[in-house]
């Protein structure tokens, strides 16, 4: 993207205009949730004002473009996950929830105390409680893949973790907090070897790299639409269908069944009987947007722009010496975490944002990483496509003022 290029694709996130403590917001937040870009906004608002429907049921119109376009939002995800079946895509409400249905669905009904769950010290507190609750409940338990000084799971040490006990190994396509990618195809040729499923977190992902799920062959794949330009409240499941039908439902309720009767009740096919009740159809259609605003740009491919950010962005904060990124290395996308010695990330945070610049600080909801790593938390700055060089010059201007460099 060029200059003008990147003026043209700026003007289709309307917050981006807004100002923030008076000053013009440089928004370096995007790992915690991306912007909305207009299309995606209007599509939601046209939902409501001119088709809104419930989905599945209705014997009307309304319900039937409704239907249409809540179904063709499952095979947009299908294409974009290169997945084999548009039923092997489940909505949820997000990253969170399809791990939750996985650990209650699978877990609760696979594992035993004689199991192993593999997960990474760089997960997200979403891809280590619900396996915690399910360790809890059946006996199983759990063991921790340790990262190399680079920040990704150390693929030296993955055949001493997951061994024939090992029943799931779960952990993430891109950490949160690392910004690197996984060797998920060592992982899961590893998991495959003693028969063990596998459960990608890609909701760091999905926004960043092109993710083709039957080249990974992993099991379960899951990520939040609201971090690659979506609505909140709207996520996905993938899972391979022969898995997906092995398992027992896991809410119930309307949308989900064949028949109810007192005597017996039947569930649907895949996907339904993992969608009970009404779901999010408007975040869904308007997530549907997002998607075909992400191919429109190919901003889930390696773009330059992305990849002069990442570069610029590493190498000033490799010059401020009093900055310490927690692992050693440009990251794959551009998502740094630092901590600034003598220098609380609170208030550091603070700082920045009277500046007008939204940051993250703290553990970044994977303290079991923060203590991997002996740091009791950080900041993280993490870009979009919308970003541009000024504002990295911008921050570092701001950062180098906190911390007292004048030049
Ligand atoms: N996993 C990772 C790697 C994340 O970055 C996040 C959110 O920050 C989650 C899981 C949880 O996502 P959500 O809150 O959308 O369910």
């Amino acid at each position: 993207m060029n200059s003008i290029e990147l003026v043209n694709f700026r003007a289709n996130f309307p917050i981006l205009f807004e100002k923030v403590n008076e000053k013009a917001l440089v928004y370096f937040d995007n790992g915690a949730t991306t912007q909305k870009p207009e299309i995606v906004i209007k599509t939601e608002k046209e939902y409501y004002q001119q088709f809104n429907a419930n989905v599945h049921r209705a014997a009307h119109q309304l319900s039937a473009q409704a239907t249409s376009a809540f179904e063709s939002a499952r095979n947009n995800v299908q294409h974009l996950l290169h997945a084999r079946h548009a039923h092997e895509i489940i909505w949820t409400k997000g990253t969170t929830e399809s791990i939750n249905l996985v650990a209650q669905s699978w877990g609760m009904n696979n594992l035993t105390c004689d199991d192993e769950i593999v997960l990474s010290y760089a997960e997200h507190h979403a891809n280590i409680v619900p396996w915690q609750m399910v360790a809890e409940k059946t006996g199983a338990k759990i063991k921790v893949l340790p990262l190399d000084k680079t920040g990704i799971i150390d693929v030296d040490k993955i055949t001493r973790i997951i061994t024939k006990n090992t029943k799931l190994v779960c952990c993430s396509h891109i950490s949160n907090v690392i910004g690197k990618i996984n060797p998920l195809e060592k992982i899961i040729a590893c998991a495959k070897t003693v028969g063990a499923k596998t459960l990608i977190d890609g909701a760091q992902a999905i926004a960043n790299i092109p993710v083709n799920v039957q080249k990974l062959d992993c099991d379960f794949y899951v990520f939040s639409a609201h971090k690659m330009y979506g609505p909140t409240g709207v996520g996905v499941l993938y899972g391979k269908a022969e898995v997906l039908n092995a398992m027992p439902v896991y809410q119930t309720g309307g949308e989900m069944i064949k028949s109810v009767s007192f005597t017996g009740t039947s569930f649907h096919e895949l996907p339904f009987k993992f969608e009970a009740g009404t779901p999010n159809i408007a975040g869904v259609i308007a997530f549907s947007s997002a998607i075909d605003f992400i191919h429109q740009f190919a901003l889930n491919q390696a773009d330059e722009h992305k990849q002069n950010l990442n570069d610029y962005c590493y190498q000033q904060l490799s010059l401020i010496e009093e900055v310490q990124l927690l692992a050693e290395g440009k990251p794959d996308i551009p998502l740094f975490s630092f901590i600034i010695a003598g220098h609380h990330q609170k208030d550091i945070g603070s700082y920045l944002d009277a500046e007008g610049i939204a940051v993250r600080v703290g553990h970044h909801c994977a303290m079991p990483l923060m203590e991997f790593l002996s740091v009791p938390g950080c900041i993280r700055v993490s870009l979009a496509s919308y970003n541009s060089l000024a504002e990295i010059d911008y921050f570092i201007a701001s950062l180098k003022r906190y911390i007292g460099i004048t030049s």
